[in-house]
């Protein structure tokens, strides 16, 4: 009821914490109180909570808590409108946010200024670039640091001439660029392009990425869906419609059913309408894992190779080719954050998922430089979890120039807890003088990568 007295710098962590059930209001659970002194009692009751969210004490019943369920903007402006479940499933992320009389303008435009903005509550990706001065962006603009983020993760890029023009409108050509460019998404056939009656209209640098976001499903397009229009400025239900796709590419929303997506499987050619498609199967999802993340390194070679930022892009890159086998990824992280292996478990619990494949980088405690090599793990009672973990070693060792430490069983958390089958990949030994060098390759990342995909879906075929 007070959030106006919420200052600036923190609704991003008001918001977070309240989607994540830390807030707890008391005597008025719609009161937050943010500028209030705060007692011992609330303190407790706070950092209970933040226990909570790591799973580390369990969940209390409090009327003071608060619900982010209840808590989730609700827009007066979007309801029936094309774009409705696209903005809730931003909004209900923090991830986007309405107009302070509660409205969300959903087709006005948006400039690039609040892109950026928008880019950084959305995604948190790693700087691959140093900063720049823009020459139309002082540095006590108010967008200043969220265009800087986006420009070092390569989300945004500014003009030839040194500008960045944020108060020019973002179009959505440049939308789809930077989805492609910030989430390095992989090539596609250019093929893919003559899905859009309007193609002729996408300049001729932007054909590959736009190709490459087509196939991963992140354009939208309304009302037309053979009308991709990229020389228009977007509106903001379109930028938050993109936005949701690229969320669920990263594995972090689930994906939405939309007329207005273009999926390559039903976009009807209009010279040559097709009869209506028979029920699609089931889909098949699998969970990938990448190992670590955040504060948790994991191992480290001893060139300094950490492990969590070697199985992050070999998941990725196995998730990418499974996704263009049509199978839906969930991914426990898909950016260098902490997860804890509980949570991991719950988000495979919660995605109904065929398989769930961990990815990990092994080590000798002696740091031993000559052992090399693949071993792949399963739950020692588990015999479907040994089946998987047979076919994703032996396609790994079939493509990649590996030696072979053989399939093991173990009692690994992740594969003890979680209900389907499950395997454990140690990609290769960081410790290792063959295994570390060839482990920080993008080429062979992607070797194993495919490898892993198709003993998956090896796997999949066999026990359907
Ligand atoms: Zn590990």
């Amino acid at each position: 009821g007070d959030r106006a007295e919420i200052p600036s710098y923190s609704v991003d962590a008001v918001a977070i914490a309240t989607q994540r059930r830390i807030v707890v209001n008391y005597p008025q659970v719609n009161q937050l109180r943010p500028m209030a002194e705060v007692s011992r009692a609330e303190v407790c009751a706070l950092i209970y909570q933040a226990l909570v969210v790591l799973l580390q004490v369990p969940p209390l019943r409090s009327d003071y808590i608060v619900n982010a369920d209840v808590s989730i903007p609700s827009f007066s402006d979007i309801s029936g409108h094309w774009a409705e479940p696209f903005i809730r499933g931003l909004a209900s992320q923090g991830a986007i946010a309405g107009f302070a009389d509660g409205t969300f303008k959903p087709d006005i435009t948006m400039n690039r200024a609040a892109y950026a903005a928008l880019l950084g509550t959305a995604f948190n990706l790693p700087f691959e670039r140093p900063s720049v001065t823009f020459s139309d962006v002082p540095s006590n603009f108010w967008a200043a640091a969220v265009i800087d983020r986006a420009y070092r993760s390569r989300l945004l890029s500014g003009f030839e001439d040194g500008s960045f023009r944020p108060n020019q409108p973002v179009q959505r050509l440049q939308v789809l660029l930077s989805l492609v460019s910030g989430l390095k998404l992989p090539d596609a056939d250019l093929a893919v392009l003559s899905s859009y009656d309007d193609q002729a209209a996408i300049p001729s640098y932007a054909r590959r990425s736009i190709a490459s976001a087509t196939s991963q499903r992140l354009a939208v397009n309304y009302p037309q869906i053979r009308q991709l229009d990229p020389n228009r400025d977007a509106t903001r239900a379109e930028v938050a419609a993109m936005v949701y796709q690229a969320m669920v590419v990263m594995g972090r929303s689930p994906s939405l059913i939309s007329p207005y997506i273009v999926n390559l499987a039903q976009v009807p050619d209009s010279s040559n309408p097709v009869p209506s498609p028979s029920p699609a199967p089931k889909p098949l999802t699998v969970v990938l894992d990448p190992g670590h993340g955040g504060k948790d390194a994991g191992t480290t070679s001893t060139a300094g190779i950490r492990e969590k930022d070697i199985v992050l892009p070999i998941a990725l890159k196995t998730a990418a080719a499974l996704r263009s086998k049509n199978v839906n990824v969930v991914l426990t992280r898909a950016d260098d954050r902490f997860i804890e292996l509980a949570t991991r478990v719950q988000i495979a619990a919660q995605s109904n998922a065929a398989v769930f494949v961990s990815i990990h980088g092994n080590a000798t405690s002696s740091g031993n430089a000559d052992a090399n090599g693949l071993e792949t793990y399963h739950y020692t009672q588990s015999t479907q979890g040994e089946e998987l973990a047979q076919a994703i070693h032996n396609s790994i060792l079939k493509s990649v120039n590996i030696s072979d430490r053989r399939v093991r069983s173990a009692n690994f958390y992740v594969l003890r807890m979680t209900a389907m089958p499950s395997a454990l990949v140690e990609v290769g030994f960081l410790s290792g003088r063959v295994d570390s060098a060839n482990l920080v390759n993008p080429a062979y990342q992607q070797q194993l990568a495919e490898a892993i995909a198709l003993g998956i879906l090896q796997y999949v075929q066999k026990s359907r």
